[in-house]
Protein backbone atom coordinates (compact mmCIF):
# COMPACT_ATOMS: atom_id res chain seq x y z
CA UNK A 1 0.00 0.00 0.00
CA UNK A 2 1.00 3.49 -0.86
CA UNK A 3 0.03 6.03 1.67
CA UNK A 4 0.36 10.01 1.24
CA UNK A 5 0.16 11.57 4.74
CA UNK A 6 -0.62 15.12 4.67
CA UNK A 7 1.49 16.55 1.86
CA UNK A 8 2.23 20.21 1.95
CA UNK A 9 4.56 21.92 -1.04
CA UNK A 10 5.08 25.09 -2.12
CA UNK A 11 8.06 26.43 -4.56
CA UNK A 12 10.05 28.83 -3.48
CA UNK A 13 9.18 32.64 -4.38
CA UNK A 14 5.66 31.03 -5.29
CA UNK A 15 2.54 32.39 -3.14
CA UNK A 16 0.54 29.32 -3.44
CA UNK A 17 1.02 25.92 -2.32
CA UNK A 18 1.28 23.60 -4.93
CA UNK A 19 0.21 21.09 -2.70
CA UNK A 20 -2.31 21.57 0.26
CA UNK A 21 -2.75 19.02 2.95
CA UNK A 22 -2.52 16.19 0.15
CA UNK A 23 -3.84 13.18 1.84
CA UNK A 24 -4.60 10.03 -0.59
CA UNK A 25 -4.41 5.64 0.63
CA UNK A 26 -3.14 3.66 -2.60
CA UNK A 27 -4.17 0.07 -2.16
CA UNK A 28 -1.71 -2.63 -4.01
CA UNK A 29 -2.83 -3.28 -7.65
CA UNK A 30 -5.14 -0.25 -7.85
CA UNK A 31 -4.90 1.89 -11.01
CA UNK A 32 -4.90 5.40 -10.31
CA UNK A 33 -5.43 8.28 -12.24
CA UNK A 34 -5.04 11.71 -11.33
CA UNK A 35 -6.84 14.78 -13.17
CA UNK A 36 -6.91 18.46 -13.07
CA UNK A 37 -6.46 21.83 -15.32
CA UNK A 38 -2.63 22.77 -15.54
CA UNK A 39 -0.86 24.00 -12.12
CA UNK A 40 -3.36 22.03 -10.12
CA UNK A 41 -0.51 20.12 -8.40
CA UNK A 42 -0.44 16.56 -10.34
CA UNK A 43 2.80 16.67 -10.96
CA UNK A 44 4.36 17.65 -7.81
CA UNK A 45 2.06 14.97 -6.43
CA UNK A 46 3.62 11.92 -8.34
CA UNK A 47 6.86 13.46 -7.87
CA UNK A 48 6.57 13.63 -4.26
CA UNK A 49 5.93 9.98 -4.30
CA UNK A 50 9.49 8.79 -5.10
CA UNK A 51 11.63 12.24 -4.04
CA UNK A 52 12.26 13.96 -7.27
CA UNK A 53 10.22 16.60 -5.15
CA UNK A 54 10.84 16.99 -1.45
CA UNK A 55 7.57 18.07 0.16
CA UNK A 56 7.72 20.78 2.83
CA UNK A 57 5.35 18.49 5.17
CA UNK A 58 3.74 15.57 5.20
CA UNK A 59 5.25 11.80 4.68
CA UNK A 60 5.01 9.24 2.03
CA UNK A 61 4.92 6.06 3.11
CA UNK A 62 5.02 2.70 1.19
CA UNK A 63 4.65 -0.97 2.21
CA UNK A 64 5.18 0.28 5.89
CA UNK A 65 8.53 2.33 4.75
CA UNK A 66 8.61 5.90 5.14
CA UNK A 67 10.43 7.26 1.68
CA UNK A 68 10.59 10.90 3.16
CA UNK A 69 12.23 9.55 5.81
CA UNK A 70 15.34 7.36 3.85
CA UNK A 71 18.47 8.01 3.20
CA UNK A 72 20.04 8.55 -0.18
CA UNK A 73 20.95 4.97 -0.22
CA UNK A 74 18.10 3.42 1.11
CA UNK A 75 16.00 5.83 -1.34
CA UNK A 76 18.01 4.58 -3.99
CA UNK A 77 16.87 1.35 -3.40
CA UNK A 78 13.29 1.60 -2.91
CA UNK A 79 13.43 3.49 -6.70
CA UNK A 80 14.15 0.37 -8.14
CA UNK A 81 11.38 -0.95 -7.43
CA UNK A 82 9.00 2.23 -8.37
CA UNK A 83 9.24 2.97 -11.60
CA UNK A 84 8.68 5.93 -13.85
CA UNK A 85 7.30 7.68 -17.15
CA UNK A 86 7.59 10.99 -17.75
CA UNK A 87 6.00 13.45 -20.49
CA UNK A 88 9.87 14.25 -21.88
CA UNK A 89 11.30 10.64 -21.64
CA UNK A 90 14.02 10.99 -19.67
CA UNK A 91 15.93 8.67 -21.96
CA UNK A 92 20.08 8.19 -21.04
CA UNK A 93 21.04 10.49 -24.09
CA UNK A 94 23.95 9.28 -26.58
CA UNK A 95 23.07 5.71 -25.64
CA UNK A 96 21.57 2.60 -27.26
CA UNK A 97 18.10 1.65 -26.83
CA UNK A 98 19.26 -1.45 -25.80
CA UNK A 99 21.03 0.15 -22.97
CA UNK A 100 18.56 2.49 -22.40
CA UNK A 101 16.17 -0.54 -21.53
CA UNK A 102 19.01 -2.22 -19.54
CA UNK A 103 19.81 0.94 -17.37
CA UNK A 104 16.30 1.05 -14.78
CA UNK A 105 17.17 -2.17 -13.18
CA UNK A 106 20.91 -2.88 -13.95
CA UNK A 107 22.63 0.70 -13.94
CA UNK A 108 24.20 2.30 -16.85
CA UNK A 109 26.71 0.97 -18.61
CA UNK A 110 29.75 3.52 -19.31
CA UNK A 111 29.80 4.47 -22.99
CA UNK A 112 33.52 2.75 -23.73
CA UNK A 113 32.59 -0.65 -22.30
CA UNK A 114 30.93 -3.12 -25.00
CA UNK A 115 27.38 -4.34 -24.08
CA UNK A 116 28.33 -8.40 -24.08
CA UNK A 117 30.87 -7.11 -21.23
CA UNK A 118 28.68 -5.14 -18.95
CA UNK A 119 25.67 -6.83 -18.95
CA UNK A 120 25.37 -10.83 -19.07
CA UNK A 121 23.11 -12.77 -21.67
CA UNK A 122 20.04 -13.10 -19.13
CA UNK A 123 19.74 -9.45 -19.13
CA UNK A 124 19.85 -8.97 -22.28
CA UNK A 125 17.60 -11.76 -23.09
CA UNK A 126 15.06 -9.90 -20.53
CA UNK A 127 16.01 -6.09 -22.75
CA UNK A 128 15.69 -7.73 -25.89
CA UNK A 129 12.07 -9.57 -24.68
CA UNK A 130 11.04 -6.18 -23.36
CA UNK A 131 12.17 -3.89 -26.88
CA UNK A 132 9.83 -7.17 -28.61
CA UNK A 133 7.22 -6.80 -26.75
CA UNK A 134 6.84 -2.52 -27.81
CA UNK A 135 8.01 -3.67 -31.42
CA UNK A 136 11.26 -2.03 -30.97
CA UNK A 137 13.49 -5.39 -31.53
CA UNK A 138 14.94 -3.61 -34.74
CA UNK A 139 16.11 -0.58 -32.75
CA UNK A 140 18.24 -1.69 -30.20
CA UNK A 141 21.71 -0.63 -31.29
CA UNK A 142 20.38 2.97 -32.17
CA UNK A 143 21.02 5.82 -30.16
CA UNK A 144 17.97 7.26 -28.17
CA UNK A 145 17.80 10.38 -29.75
CA UNK A 146 17.22 9.39 -33.72
CA UNK A 147 13.94 8.29 -32.54
CA UNK A 148 10.34 9.45 -32.61
CA UNK A 149 8.40 10.98 -29.50
CA UNK A 150 6.41 7.82 -29.14
CA UNK A 151 9.20 4.98 -29.96
CA UNK A 152 11.45 6.82 -26.99
CA UNK A 153 8.26 6.73 -24.86
CA UNK A 154 8.25 2.90 -26.01
CA UNK A 155 11.84 2.25 -25.05
CA UNK A 156 10.55 4.08 -21.59
CA UNK A 157 7.87 1.28 -21.28
CA UNK A 158 10.89 -0.91 -22.09
CA UNK A 159 12.72 0.04 -19.33
CA UNK A 160 9.93 -0.54 -17.25
CA UNK A 161 9.34 -3.75 -18.53
CA UNK A 162 12.66 -4.67 -17.62
CA UNK A 163 12.52 -3.04 -14.13
CA UNK A 164 9.52 -4.89 -13.24
CA UNK A 165 8.59 -2.37 -10.38
CA UNK A 166 6.09 -2.85 -7.85
CA UNK A 167 4.49 0.58 -8.71
CA UNK A 168 4.67 2.40 -11.64
CA UNK A 169 4.58 6.47 -12.02
CA UNK A 170 3.72 8.65 -14.30
CA UNK A 171 4.07 12.11 -15.25
CA UNK A 172 1.99 12.97 -18.19
CA UNK A 173 2.98 9.56 -19.94
CA UNK A 174 1.45 9.94 -23.17
CA UNK A 175 0.93 13.89 -22.93
CA UNK A 176 4.07 14.59 -26.13
CA UNK A 177 2.19 11.71 -28.29
CA UNK A 178 -0.29 11.88 -30.68
CA UNK A 179 -3.22 10.01 -30.26
CA UNK A 180 -2.53 6.92 -32.00
CA UNK A 181 0.58 6.61 -30.18
CA UNK A 182 -0.64 7.31 -26.83
CA UNK A 183 -3.80 5.32 -26.98
CA UNK A 184 -0.43 2.45 -27.61
CA UNK A 185 1.26 3.38 -24.42
CA UNK A 186 -1.73 3.31 -22.72
CA UNK A 187 -2.27 -0.31 -23.42
CA UNK A 188 1.19 -1.16 -22.71
CA UNK A 189 1.07 0.48 -19.01
CA UNK A 190 -2.79 -1.14 -19.03
CA UNK A 191 -0.85 -4.85 -19.76
CA UNK A 192 1.82 -4.23 -17.00
CA UNK A 193 -0.81 -3.30 -14.49
CA UNK A 194 -3.44 -6.48 -15.40
CA UNK A 195 -0.80 -8.81 -16.35
CA UNK A 196 1.94 -8.21 -13.56
CA UNK A 197 -0.55 -6.57 -10.74
CA UNK A 198 1.41 -3.12 -10.88
CA UNK A 199 0.13 -0.47 -8.88
CA UNK A 200 -0.30 2.68 -11.26
CA UNK A 201 -0.77 6.22 -10.54
CA UNK A 202 -0.34 8.46 -13.18
CA UNK A 203 -1.31 12.07 -14.17
CA UNK A 204 -3.58 12.84 -17.46
CA UNK A 205 -5.10 15.61 -18.75
CA UNK A 206 -7.52 13.70 -20.65
CA UNK A 207 -10.62 12.13 -18.85
CA UNK A 208 -11.50 9.59 -21.68
CA UNK A 209 -8.44 8.03 -21.39
CA UNK A 210 -8.33 7.83 -17.53
CA UNK A 211 -11.99 6.82 -17.64
CA UNK A 212 -10.95 4.07 -20.52
CA UNK A 213 -7.76 2.79 -18.12
CA UNK A 214 -8.00 3.52 -14.52
CA UNK A 215 -10.30 1.99 -11.44
CA UNK A 216 -10.16 4.83 -9.29
CA UNK A 217 -10.22 9.24 -10.42
CA UNK A 218 -8.46 11.52 -8.12
CA UNK A 219 -9.07 15.07 -8.90
CA UNK A 220 -7.14 17.40 -8.16
CA UNK A 221 -7.48 21.78 -7.88
CA UNK A 222 -5.22 24.16 -5.98
CA UNK A 223 -3.20 21.44 -4.55
CA UNK A 224 -5.92 19.69 -3.16
CA UNK A 225 -8.07 16.30 -3.52
CA UNK A 226 -11.53 17.28 -4.67
CA UNK A 227 -12.60 14.10 -6.30
CA UNK A 228 -11.92 10.72 -5.15
CA UNK A 229 -13.79 8.04 -6.84
CA UNK A 230 -14.26 5.42 -9.43
CA UNK A 231 -14.65 6.77 -12.91
CA UNK A 232 -18.52 5.90 -13.36
CA UNK A 233 -19.23 8.12 -10.30
CA UNK A 234 -17.25 10.97 -12.18
CA UNK A 235 -19.52 10.65 -15.37
CA UNK A 236 -22.22 11.56 -12.79
CA UNK A 237 -20.76 14.90 -11.27
CA UNK A 238 -18.79 16.10 -14.34
P1 LIG B 1 0.26 20.24 -12.79
O1 LIG B 1 1.13 19.04 -12.95
O2 LIG B 1 -1.13 19.91 -12.31
O3 LIG B 1 0.25 21.14 -13.98
P2 LIG B 1 2.36 21.22 -11.05
O4 LIG B 1 2.54 20.28 -9.93
O5 LIG B 1 3.33 21.17 -12.18
O6 LIG B 1 0.85 21.11 -11.58
O7 LIG B 1 2.37 22.70 -10.50
C1 LIG B 1 1.62 23.11 -9.36
C2 LIG B 1 1.97 24.56 -9.06
O8 LIG B 1 3.33 24.65 -8.66
C3 LIG B 1 1.81 25.50 -10.23
O9 LIG B 1 1.37 26.74 -9.74
C4 LIG B 1 3.22 25.61 -10.78
O10 LIG B 1 3.41 26.84 -11.42
C5 LIG B 1 4.05 25.50 -9.53
N1 LIG B 1 5.37 24.87 -9.81
C6 LIG B 1 5.59 23.63 -10.29
N2 LIG B 1 6.90 23.36 -10.40
C7 LIG B 1 7.52 24.48 -9.96
C8 LIG B 1 8.90 24.85 -9.82
N3 LIG B 1 9.89 23.99 -10.13
N4 LIG B 1 9.16 26.09 -9.35
C9 LIG B 1 8.18 26.95 -9.02
N5 LIG B 1 6.87 26.66 -9.12
C10 LIG B 1 6.54 25.45 -9.59
P1 LIG C 1 9.94 18.91 -18.30
O1 LIG C 1 10.11 19.81 -17.11
O2 LIG C 1 10.72 19.31 -19.51
O3 LIG C 1 8.50 18.59 -18.58
P2 LIG C 1 10.11 16.57 -16.76
O4 LIG C 1 8.87 17.15 -16.15
O5 LIG C 1 10.02 15.22 -17.31
O6 LIG C 1 10.62 17.54 -17.90
O7 LIG C 1 11.34 16.62 -15.69
C1 LIG C 1 11.59 17.78 -14.89
C2 LIG C 1 12.82 17.58 -13.98
O8 LIG C 1 12.69 16.43 -13.14
C3 LIG C 1 14.11 17.32 -14.72
O9 LIG C 1 14.71 18.49 -15.19
C4 LIG C 1 14.98 16.66 -13.68
O10 LIG C 1 15.67 17.60 -12.88
C5 LIG C 1 13.99 15.92 -12.81
N1 LIG C 1 14.08 14.49 -13.09
C6 LIG C 1 13.45 13.86 -14.06
N2 LIG C 1 13.74 12.56 -14.07
C7 LIG C 1 14.58 12.33 -13.06
C8 LIG C 1 15.23 11.16 -12.56
N3 LIG C 1 15.05 9.96 -13.10
N4 LIG C 1 16.05 11.30 -11.51
C9 LIG C 1 16.22 12.51 -10.95
N5 LIG C 1 15.63 13.66 -11.39
C10 LIG C 1 14.82 13.58 -12.44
Amino acid sequence: MLELIGLNKRYKGEAEAALDGVHLRVQTGEFVAVLGRSGAGKSTLIRCVNRLVEPDAGRVLWQGRDLTAMSAAELRRARMRIGMVFQHYHLLPRLSVLTNALAGRFGAMPRWRSLPGWYTASERALAAAALREVGLEALGRRRVEELSGGQKQRVAIARVLVQQPELLLGDEPISSLDSVTAARIMRHIASLHRERGMTVLLNLHDVAVARAHASRIIGLAGGRIVYDGSPEALDETA
